[in-house]
């Protein structure tokens, strides 16, 4: 009898009876996927071209049901699973190295429900999937910058974009999931039903289970927003950033602003002469009138001489996927993420100095305002919590996987963020963490949060089935 070898929960291969697999996959409605097959490089590509992991087989599921075949599957043979949604995880959480990956992306759909302004989304769905249908509506719930980013992924880890000012935490907006538990169970979460695993899954990562349905309420949202990029050269950063602080003080919360300094890409709307210079840019989404944008917007119009000026009336659409090309799948990628409490002198000059030697063109640190909505909730509503966080702070760095530059390139995000993390509120993003980062880190994401995180795990998934993730333990 021939075996296929399949890590195990505990890491080490096991040896699984080919027809005891074969027997699994004829059960099963959708499609299974084997290292051979010629659609096993698509289904384990990430955006993340750093990480090289091998499933022994792909599942990619044609429904819930065969979400439930394989929990109790890898459960009662002790196998090691990862759940991809798509794919965007920068540490590469979607992929197990010799172990399952439920693929769940071709699961796709969004309902809106206009009249009571939710929206029910499949957990294959991406950020775009979502604001193109809802947008059909006028309608949008708070998700992030990049429109190919997975919801699953950025909603279980909390989520946050241009409408965090105004609704919160993504995770603010999400009213039900349904989910497969460990036990093979399918549950519904929602304030009112497995309360616990609700709070849980409002942050608390995929380490509860599979989701195979998100639930969110909506609220009014453009079509159109007066939104798109500003850019100074970096010369002027001392001006654009007071300009920014001034700025963020008196913002109304349809007023999102985030600071980008880096070195200009070959974009077409820089001028030629500046590709390639140290720039320092703000990215703007202002989801109120065009009228009070127009006024709101005057003083960033008007300081000093831009290279050029792209804050114009647009959909919020695109507005949405406006950052897509400068975050490009299969670059190699490193980050480090600290929310901050507020925008001091001495951040300011931390954050300036990281910039006298910036080893790859494509490096770059963003602040994004997130101040609002979020901080009116008390620190326990939801896993999520950093409910004083004000801005979000993201070291980048970003190069070709055939580069020599990589250690640098590490080296200079590691050092940029040991500086920046004196102004932190001690805690930082967990959907941002890399595949190197301690346990500590994840920690940090939750700190007072973390011990009923715990409990939930040990209620839900005792056995640690869901590990594949910034792995809280039972
Ligand atoms: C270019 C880029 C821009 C980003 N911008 C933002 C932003 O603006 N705001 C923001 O909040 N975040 C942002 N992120 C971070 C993003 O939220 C995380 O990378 C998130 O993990 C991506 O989700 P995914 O579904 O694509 O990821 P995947 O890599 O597929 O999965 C990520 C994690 O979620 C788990 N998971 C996925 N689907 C399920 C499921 N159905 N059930 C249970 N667990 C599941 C996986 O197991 C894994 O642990 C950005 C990331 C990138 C790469």
């Amino acid at each position: 009898m021939t075996a296929v070898r399949i890590t195990g929960l505990a890491g080490a291969p096991r040896d699984v009876a080919a027809e005891t697999l074969d027997a699994f996959a004829r059960d099963l409605d959708g499609e299974v996927i084997h290292p051979d097959d010629d659609g096993y490089a698509d289904a384990i590509s990430l955006w993340n071209g750093m990480i090289k992991k091998r499933p022994a087989v792909v599942i990619r599921p044609a429904g819930t049901p065969d979400v439930v075949r394989t929990v109790d599957f890898v459960r009662e043979h002790e196998l090691e699973l990862s759940i991809k949604g798509a794919g965007h995880n920068i540490a590469g959480l979607a992929l197990t190295d010799g172990g399952i990956t439920l693929d769940m992306s071709g699961l796709k759909g969004v309902v809106v429900d206009a009249e009571r302004q939710m929206a029910r989304v499949g957990p294959g769905c991406t950020l775009g999937d979502v604001d193109r249908a809802t947008q059909e509506h006028g309608l949008a719930t708070t998700l992030g910058f990049v429109s190919a980013t997975g919801v699953a992924g950025l909603t279980l880890g909390g989520g946050f974009g241009y409408l965090t000012r105004r609704f919160g935490w993504t995770v603010d907006d999400l009213e039900e999931v349904e989910i497969v538990t460990a036990d093979g169970a399918v549950r519904r979460a929602s304030r009112t039903e497995n309360e616990d695993l609700f709070w849980a899954l409002r942050g608390g990562g995929g380490n509860f289970g599979v989701a195979t349905e998100f639930v969110f309420r909506l609220h009014e949202v453009g079509p159109q927003v007066t939104s798109g990029v500003i850019a100074w050269p970096a010369s002027e950063a001392d001006g654009v950033l007071d300009l920014y602080r001034t700025v963020v003080e008196s913002a109304p919360r349809e007023l999102t602003a985030v600071v980008v300094r880096r070195n200009a890409p070959p974009a077409p709307w820089l001028p030629e002469a500046a590709h390639g210079t140290p720039i320092i840019m703000l990215v703007v989404c202002h989801s109120g009138t065009l009228e009070q944008a127009q006024a709101d917007l005057a003083p960033i119009k008007s300081h000093g001489e831009p290279l050029a000026d792209m804050l114009l009336v647009r959909d919020y659409v695109a507005q949405q996927s406006l950052l897509d090309a400068t975050q490009p799948k299969g670059m190699h990628f490193y980050w480090k993420s600290e929310f901050l409490p507020g925008l001091s002198d001495e951040l300011f000059e931390t954050y300036n100095a990281q910039f006298a030697d910036l080893k790859a063109p494509a490096n770059q640190i963003v602040l994004f305002h997130v101040a609002g909505a979020l901080n009116e909730h008390p620190e326990d509503d939801g896993a999520m919590g950093n409910r004083e966080a004000a801005f979000a702070c993201v070291i980048q760095s970003m190069w070709p996987g055939d580069s020599p530059a990589g250690d640098a390139n590490r080296d200079w995000v590691r050092s940029a963020w040991q500086a920046l993390k004196a102004y932190s509120t001690g805690g930082n993003y967990v959907n941002f963490q890399t595949a190197d980062e301690a346990d500590e880190r994840t920690v940090e994401s939750y700190r007072g949060n973390y011990s009923r995180l715990e409990a939930v795990k040990a209620k839900y998934d005792p056995s640690n089935l869901f590990r594949g993730n910034r792995n809280i333990r039972p």
